[in-house]
Parts: structure tokens; C-alpha cells; sequence
């Protein structure tokens, strides 16, 4: 999502400007994508840069953890961000920040992107194991079916922590006849 921000950044600090945003699909790097974006930017003009205030709803597809079934994900992504210009608006000189600034930078065209903290939120945001339903069934482990559609044939998986009981025990057994 992108501004162009030169007449932002002749404003005398203070001045904000709103802008209602909405994307119906809007493709961010890493193949993440977020649908039905909307919300509000606020830019504001400090002594630095330009401090966007972004509250935006959207969704995120992403798979169920348990049965790898294609979900949306509701999102609420709200965060400050202050962008530096890379170079001064007034003369067209290269901007030099001071060592340990690590904010995000408006381009040599004074476009600001605000793509990279949106993925960047979203990442936070978003939940670790997502599920399609709080029951999901998931897929078998052995044929792979999806346990949410049919149920398989497949003998139930052992419990592996009672499989090394039983393997002691008939140690166990095996030791007390010799
Ligand atoms: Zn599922
Ligand atoms: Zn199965």
C-alpha cells in the first residue's frame, strides 16, 4: 500500500492528513496476501519524517494446522510507524539519519510503502495453529484421510509411551525366568 508523500513532507510539522484505505487483495512479499483490507491511515508530519498510524481490518488465508484445509483468518492490524525520507524534500540532498535508527524509509521518489509493516504485523498477529474448527479431526497419520470427512480403517496409533511400558515389561518378564 503506497503514498506518495512529497506534499506530506513540505507540510510544517503537525499537519495530518486521513485517508480512508480499502484493498480487495493486496499482495505483500512472501506470499502473504491480506483480502478484504479496510481502515484508516493517518499521516503525520514530525520533525523526522512522517508518523503513519494504521488501523486496518482484514483477513490472511492460511491452512489448518491439524487437516491443511484453506481458512481466512479475521485480522485487526493497528500500529505506529515512523518513516524517514531517504532524501530532504526541499533540496533533493541525501538525508542522513543518526547510527541506531533502524525506522522504515519513505524512497528516493517519496513513495511511502507501508507493505513491509503490514507483513510485519501480521506475522505478530496472526494465530501460530490456526483451525479450520475447534474440533478438527485432522488427517489420518497413516492413509492421510481427512478425518473431518470420513472416518478410515486404520487400527487406532498405538500410544508410543505404552509401547516402551510393554517393551520393559517383557525385559521385566524375560529377566525373571532366566
Ligand atoms: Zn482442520
Ligand atoms: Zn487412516
Amino acid at each position: 500500500m503506497r503514498f506518495h508523500v512529497s506534499q506530506e513532507l513540505r507540510q510544517p510539522v503537525g499537519t495530518q492528513v486521513h485517508y480512508d484505505v480499502q484493498e480487495p487483495s493486496l499482495f505483500l512479499d512472501d506470499d502473504v496476501t491480506l483480502v478484504d483490507l479496510n481502515g484508516t491511515v493517518e499521516l503525520l508530519r514530525t520533525d523526522m519524517g512522517l508518523l503513519a498510524t494504521v488501523t486496518v481490518a482484514c483477513a490472511t488465508r492460511q491452512q489448518c494446522s491439524r487437516c491443511l484445509a484453506e481458512i481466512q483468518h479475521p485480522l485487526r492490524l493497528s500500529f505506529q510507524e515512523e518513516y524517514l525520507p531517504t532524501l530532504d524534500v526541499l533540496t533533493g540532498a541525501p538525508m542522513s539519519l543518526p547510527d541506531g535508527t533502524d525506522n522504515f524509509r519513505i524512497d528516493a521518489v517519496y513513495v511511502l510503502n507501508l507493505d513491509e509493516a503490514l507483513r510485519q504485523y501480521k506475522l505478530m498477529s496472526e494465530p501460530l495453529n490456526p483451525l479450520c474448527r475447534p474440533d478438527c479431526r485432522g488427517l489420518c497419520p497413516r492413509c492421510g484421510l481427512n478425518l473431518n470427512e470420513r472416518s478410515c480403517k486404520c487400527p487406532p496409533q498405538p500410544d508410543s509411551r505404552w509401547e516402551a511400558l510393554a517393551k520393559l515389561n517383557s525385559a521385566l518378564d524375560a529377566g525373571e525366568r532366566s
